[in-house]
């Protein structure tokens, strides 16, 4: 095995996979390395087991960056939901009354908003690829136990008592990284108290293709589409009530689900396994150092109110690969300082935008405050009728405007993917 590579990347996660695909498939000389603890499963997609419980909301710019990769078509194949409306509203408000906002695709002229997709689904659809293509090495299960990064190429220290070496290592190894703390890169955040419940639940009601979302006072509960007629909840309480709502028997589980969601979709009438998540904001002060850039939830991880969490992170690897690959095209090497910093000025300004903007929607909602909880919903009322503003929220939800990577904008990214081959 070649020991020496253009870049490793550190966690084939969704996003550190997604890096890797079009770092390799920008350019046939490049050699790329991904070091992954655990081997990615095959999606059960013959059972119940399918979509499996983690979910994302993929936005338009995710979906083009995985284009871009050469695996949206056959994600799609597999199963994916698009949801054409957003529907969010405040306990003390009704759907689609005052205090409630709706998305609708119609009113943009696009066919869906996006589209929830299974996260294994991804992954296994990146790795198929990755496992395609020439210049990738993939290192699994392996795990990364050190970093020595100095001006001229980067060594990283493997589990298994091997050692490799690159120009560049990124850090996508997910909120904890341990890569982040090798590289000595320190992050501000906060806990915030809440635990996000997931589940599949059968409703009454069909869900419209709707994504709902409906705050209470200690978070809000989300029911996002699946493609066979369910619906995934995310439900961020606290952890009291995440640890009552896992305990449950399925019975009182349903009544819960059903009065947090205010019958929206009339009762709950199934539900599958549970699982919680205790969520943190986190921000890594740097994005680079000395030949070693972080990508994904290991630069930052934010509420999963808004479901960008992911989105986020595909636009860092489609930034971080556009940089590398112009300075390769270059002639020059892809670890240098000045097109990390390039990357770092981009992501670390519009991730922050973000996280700041989901945090401020997450504590306004929180405010207990009755003067607070009316300007909250009248402030809902009135983004909802101002066409305008209404319109630039979502389009940069969706990722149809801001400062886009490449593969990101409207056009190339389909034609990239029409054309990989795909047999397996
Ligand atoms: C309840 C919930 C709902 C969410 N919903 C949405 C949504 O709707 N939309 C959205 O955009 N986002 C959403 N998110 C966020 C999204 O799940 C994350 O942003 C995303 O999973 C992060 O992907 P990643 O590849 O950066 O990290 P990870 O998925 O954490 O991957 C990191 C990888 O690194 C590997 N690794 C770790 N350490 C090492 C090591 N030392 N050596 C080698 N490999 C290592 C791990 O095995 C793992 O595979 C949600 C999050 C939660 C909790």
């Amino acid at each position: 095995m070649n020991r020496q590579f253009d870049v490793v990347v550190i966690g084939g996660g969704m996003v550190g996979a997604a890096l890797a695909c079009l770092l390799a498939g920008g350019r046939d000389e490049f050699r790329v390395a991904v070091v992954e603890a655990r081997e990615p499963g095959v999606p059960d997609f013959t059972t119940e087991r399918f979509p499996g419980l983690r979910v994302s909301a993929i936005s338009r710019a995710s979906q083009r960056v995985l284009a871009a990769c050469g695996v949206w078509s056959q994600i799609q194949d597999a199963g994916v939901s698009p949801y054409g409306r957003m529907v969010v509203w405040d306990a003390q408000a009704e759907p689609f009354g005052r205090g409630s906002i709706c998305f609708d695709s119609a009113e943009l002229g696009v066919s869906c908003l996006g589209h929830i997709v299974d996260n294994g689904l991804i992954q296994w659809a990146l790795w198929q690829r990755l496992r395609r293509l020439a210049g990738v090495t993939l290192c699994c299960p392996e795990r990364v136990t050190g970093l020595e990064l100095d001006e001229d190429r980067v060594v990283l220290q493997l589990e298994g008592g091997q050692q490799i070496g690159a120009s560049l290592a990124v850090g996508a190894d997910g909120g904890a990284s341990p890569s982040r703390g090798f590289a000595g890169i320190e992050v501000d955040g906060k806990s915030y108290d809440q635990t996000a419940v997931v589940a599949h639940i059968r409703t009454e009601r069909p869900h419209q293709e709707t994504a709902w979302q409906r705050f209470l006072p200690d978070g809000p509960l989300a029911l996002l589409p699946l493609h066979d007629g369910r619906c995934s909840i995310v439900w961020s309480t606290t952890p009291e009530q995440a640890a009552a709502l896992q305990e449950a028997d399925a019975n009182a589980f349903h009544r819960l689900v059903t009065d947090a969601s205010a019958g929206v979709l009339g009762e709950v009438v199934d539900s599958g396994r549970r699982a919680s998540f205790p969520l943190r904001l986190q921000h890594a002060r740097d994005y680079t150092t000395t030949r070693f850039a972080l990508a994904g939830d290991a630069a930052h991880t934010v509420h999963p109110l808004a479901g960008q969490g992911v989105n986020l992170g595909f636009l860092d690897a489609a930034a971080l690969a556009e940089v590398v690959l112009d300075a390769v095209a270059a002639d020059r090497d892809p670890g240098e300082q000045q097109p990390l910093r390039r990357y770092e000025r981009w992501r670390k300004g519009e991730n922050l935008l973000a996280a700041s903007g989901i945090d401020a929607i997450g504590q306004l909602f929180l405010d207990r405050h009755e003067l607070v909880g009316v300007a909250r919903r009248l402030g809902l009322t009135l983004v909802n009728d101002a066409a305008m503003l209404k319109n630039e929220f979502i389009r940069r939800a969706m990722g149809l405007s801001g400062d886009l990577p490449r593969v990101a904008r409207a056009a190339g990214a389909a034609v990239i993917d029409a054309q990989a081959s795909w047999s397996e």
